[in-house]
């Protein structure tokens, strides 16, 4: 008999959380509006999008909450998540699972909860939508209804984020997430002096790839090589697919000379690994890499690109199948 363990694998749970790529994330106007309606409509003074990590529960938006997360053993949503309606609860002190929690008994003294489970399309909780006050009250039908509305408003536009921000083919990051983790990267050198680097990588003769086998061979050798970068970087690096047949790696606490270490070892991996483009079509593929590292010059991510561009060039103009970093002081 089929079983549904969406509501007790915690593991795949955490792992469908983290797909998500929502953690740790900065506010958002559709999560923002959302909790603020739900104040609104609802008539509390608390309302927020809580997603429970492993050992906490992170607010992606909050409304009248004072903290950015709270330990997952006292929060109430860690009890919405192990069921699939709504979890109502009209006067906490009244109830034997939260009458001496500490956000009962203590700050901000929460009587009357109502959340609703941010169920995923593969079916996993991985938060809740949640209206809070400080009195007792009940909630009625029609508003534990809207709250749901709005819980299924705040799931499509988590995953819509992640659609947004990985390519199809590649499941490389797109150009636009790309540049949401370049901008990070960016902020943090101008901060705290943290550097990184980025790699560019440009298929060689790609056209003569499609020319020959045809658009469907050249997006198998897309995919592939995609797939060849990502089994060598570090957790740490995130892969960009930054155009047609350009790829880019970021490197966050990574200088030139380190990047460029990385980046041979790319350009070894794609050079040496024969790639099916389909069709039983076996091709040896090579790319060539331009590295950039982070400098007080760089304002944004398209000086960034810009600045790896450069050596790429001199790479192609080399030959080919080659690795050049910006010179500089850190690539001496
Ligand atoms: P070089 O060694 O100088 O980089 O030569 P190249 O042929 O790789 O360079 P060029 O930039 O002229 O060609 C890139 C080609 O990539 C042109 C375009 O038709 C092809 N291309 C861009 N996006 C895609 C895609 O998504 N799928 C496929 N199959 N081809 C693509
Ligand atoms: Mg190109
Ligand atoms: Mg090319």
């Amino acid at each position: 008999m089929y079983r549904d363990t969406t509501l007790i694998d915690e593991l795949a749970r955490v792992a469908a959380l983290q797909r998500l790529a929502v953690l740790d994330t900065g506010p958002e106007e559709p999560f923002e509006n959302i909790v603020a309606l739900v104040r609104a409509v609802l008539a509390v003074p608390m309302a927020a999008v809580s997603l429970l990590d492993e050992d906490r529960q992170w607010f992606k938006a909050r409304s009248g909450v004072a903290v950015p997360e709270t330990p997952r053993e006292i929060s109430f949503c860690t009890h919405t998540i192990n069921q699939r309606d709504p979890l109502v609860i009209p006067d906490a002190i009244k109830d034997r699972r939260f009458a001496d929690n500490p956000m009962v008994v203590g700050e901000p003294g929460i009587r009357a909860y109502a959340g609703v489970p941010l169920r995923t399309a593969d079916g996993y909780n991985v938060g809740s939508l949640c209206a809070v006050d400080t009195r007792p009250r009940e909630f009625g039908s029609a508003e534990i209804a809207m709250l749901s509305a709005f819980a299924r408003v705040v799931v499509d536009q988590l995953e819509l984020r992640r659609i947004a921000g990985r390519d199809q083919l590649t499941g490389a990051l797109t150009r636009r997430g790309f540049i949401e983790s370049a901008m990070q990267e960016i902020e943090r050198f101008r901060r705290y002096g943290r550097i990184a680097s980025i790699v560019m990588i440009d298929i060689d003769h790609f056209k003569a790839i499609n020319d020959t086998h045809g658009h469907p061979a050249g997006d198998a050798v897309l995919r592939e090589v995609a797939g060849i970068l990502r089994g060598q970087e570090r957790a740490s690096d995130l892969l960009g697919r930054i155009g047609g047949e350009e790829f880019a790696m970021l490197m966050p606490e990574t200088n030139a000379q380190g990047a460029l270490a990385v980046a041979e070892r790319l350009r070894a991996a794609i050079a040496t690994t024969p790639v099916e483009a389909g069709s039983g079509i076996q091709l040896q593929v090579t790319a060539s890499f331009g590295i950039a590292q982070l400098d007080a010059a760089i304002i944004n991510p398209d000086g960034w690109f810009a600045a790896a561009d450069v050596p790429l060039y001199a790479a192609k103009r080399a030959g080919r199948n080659c690795c050049v970093a910006v010179s500089g002081p850190a690539s001496s």
